[in-house]
């Protein structure tokens, strides 16, 4: 749990500058300044805690209880004691977990707007009607869902999985046939990693499916000596180029315990400029790919949320139920 306290403009402007990103002037970091404040005593007030994605903008982690990956926040949901009320500051599905975890409190999404190209890939119709067709073919199948999808996709799974132990879990399963929703490049990634017949949906981040191996060959060319990380949901191709395959929490890790001390960071914007601001010394350079639906964020998103207590996620107990199973499944499995 990270521990707050009142910021000044200066100090954030002081600690922004890392990034070397000159929207962050120093009169936008006063006024940020001042909702960080206010946001701090709605917390208080509301008895509200707020967890973050590691792709959410560098101003939200000041007001973030918790910063993480979205296995690391799954498993915080799960864990939150003393709180009525989460304000979840990344995506819609994202905070569908943290609701399923916690039917008792109010889980709050400071923006509706805040979606996933690739939960939206995949509907509960859709995979229903592919696992009649399926298990025609594979008594055995199971549906192994990549968190990245909506809480009625996930209860119609047999387990979850995160970027960080797709590998484990689908290993872990009895089945030998494997349905694996909804992203492609994930499944494929999965498939070079276990024997087992993976049968992959038709889904892509667009955010990291745009990245191509051209531009990950100029950023090398560029810069001796560049250790390349990249996120599974990557392409293939892309994949096949890097130093090392990583979830956004273990590429921390990586970066921090590495003697390499210049890393191209394969993965939307947001981890590169986390990264910035907590390793000093290293050098990061970014794939410049932002993911629309994280950076619908705002702190004032977030006052407002903490103020009209708005936009609440609410779901069927039966939808509930299934994703838990599902996901309960995967923090076995995976751990
Ligand atoms: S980065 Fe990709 S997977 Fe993550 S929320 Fe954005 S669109 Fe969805």
């Amino acid at each position: 749990m990270i521990t707050q306290t009142k910021i000044t403009g200066n100090e954030l402007h002081a600690k922004l500058v890392s990034l070397h990103d000159p929207t962050y002037t120093p009169e936008l970091c006063e006024q940020y300044a001042t909702l960080i404040d206010e946001i701090l005593k709605l917390k208080a007030q509301r008895s509200a805690i707020v967890l973050a994605h590691n792709y959410q903008r560098p101003e939200i982690f000041e007001v973030a209880d918790f910063i993480g990956d979205s296995f690391e926040l799954a498993r915080k949901a799960r864990d939150v004691e003393d709180a009525e009320i989460i304000v979840f500051c990344g995506v819609h599905f994202m905070a569908e977990t943290a609701k399923v975890f916690n039917p008792e409190r109010m889980v709050l999404l400071p923006d509706l707007r805040a979606g996933c190209s690739l939960a939206d890939s995949v509907t509960a119709e859709a995979l229903a009607e592919r696992v009649q067709e399926l298990r025609e073919i594979y008594p055995d199948l199971q549906v192994v869902s990549y968190v990245n999808c909506t809480a009625d996709v996930k209860a119609l799974s047999d387990a979850c999985c995160t970027s960080a132990n797709a590998v484990k879990v689908v290993n872990r399963l009895e089945a030998d046939n494997i349905l694996f929703v909804p992203d492609q490049n994930l499944a494929s990634y999965v498939q070079g990693q276990t024997s087992k017949n993976i049968i992959s949906w038709d889904g892509n981040c667009y955010v990291h499916h745009q990245i191509t191996p051209a531009e990950v060959e100029r950023a090398k060319a560029g810069i001796p000596g560049l250790v390349v990380i990249a996120h599974p949901e990557c392409r293939k191709d892309v994949i096949a180029m890097a130093d090392a395959v990583l979830s956004t929490s273990a590429m921390i890790r990586y970066a921090r315990e590495s003697n390499a001390d210049k890393f191209l960071i394969v993965t939307e914007c947001g981890l590169s400029d986390r990264l910035l601001m907590e390793i000093p010394g290293k050098h990061f350079y970014k794939a410049c790919k932002l993911c629309r639906y994280m950076k619908m964020i705002t702190l004032a998103g977030v006052r407002d949320a903490l103020t009209n207590l708005r936009y609440e996620i609410t779901m069927s107990e039966e939808v509930r139920q299934g994703a838990r199973r599902a996901l309960d499944r995967m923090l076995d499995l995976g751990a």
